[in-house]
């Protein structure tokens, strides 16, 4: 993935725009959220993330993109990110990543959640939780004065900390009118090192954590990353723009989290 070298500042319309669109995407996984259960294809998931994206005006920001043939991508238990939608159907005890762009009034939004397929193990189920806190205080580091190395050394610290493997091979990136931007946001860093957050920078930030080791490889179907030692991996994405004291998070996870929580009481 070549990002160029230049980091586009976006003006305060701009960033409202990507707000607009990262919430479009917070809704559509909230649709896939509501439908989430063991019998369920990810297919079947694919065709009602891309109705819901058409019916709001905008386009699925991933299909066609580098040739990826559908709306969202779906990285079930071993898998890390880049999964195609499968008839394959869900069972239970799995978990499913799904990271869905969209492309709307000329500027993407790309946010992940991974769900669980109704009861996963409490192993899984931690992985999963470390994850999204990974990416909260990775969220926290993306502040004016700050640099792109805090962000990654804000995860791995944590993630490491608990013995989960992060991935490196991937990264987040900024976001704009194009779907991946420069800079790239690893997952791992040094304090104090790369390059300065700077005010209107908007970033997505997607920690990839394993449950074992770090180390990928590659699926056959030649888009599928996935765990080298086949354990589960988890992922969550946020878009946020850089701002003094704190950054603003222009994507959403609250729509797919009254979702899971109406499930959750109604089991
Ligand atoms: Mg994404
Ligand atoms: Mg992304």
């Amino acid at each position: 993935m070549s990002l160029g070298r230049r980091v586009r500042i976006k003006t305060d319309e701009e960033v409202e725009l990507i707000r607009l669109s990262s919430l479009l995407v917070g809704r559509t996984l909230a649709e896939v959220a509501a439908r989430v259960e063991p019998g369920v294809t990810t297919l079947e998931l694919d065709a009602v993330a891309e109705s819901f994206i058409r019916d709001h005006g905008a386009e699925p920001g991933f299909k066609g993109y580098g040739g990826f043939p559908n709306t969202l991508c779906m990285s079930v238990n071993d898998a890390v990110v880049h999964g195609i939608p499968n008839d394959i159907p869900l069972q239970n005890g799995d978990v499913v990543s799904v990271d869905c762009g969209v492309l709307m009034n000329e500027f993407y939004g790309d946010s992940a959640y991974t769900f669980e397929v109704g009861e996963v193990s409490a192993e899984v189920h931690a992985l999963l939780e470390a994850t999204k806190e990974s990416l909260n205080l990775a969220i926290q580091q993306a502040v004016v004065g700050k640099r792109i190395g805090d962000i990654g050394h804000a995860v791995q610290q944590y993630a490491e900390g608990l013995g989960y493997g992060v991935v490196r091979e991937l990264v987040g990136h900024g976001l704009g009118k194009e779907l991946h931007e420069a800079p790239e946001v690893p997952n791992y860093g040094r304090r104090g090192n790369g390059p300065k957050l700077m005010d209107g920078m908007v970033l997505a930030i997607e920690p990839m954590i394993n449950l074992g080791g770090r180390e990928i490889g590659q699926d056959e179907d030649g888009w599928t990353i996935v765990t080298r030692d086949g354990k589960v991996s988890a992922h969550f994405e946020h878009d946020v723009v850089v701002r003094h004291d704190q950054a603003d998070v222009l994507s959403s996870f609250k729509d797919i989290e009254e979702v899971l929580n109406k499930k959750n009481t109604n089991r």
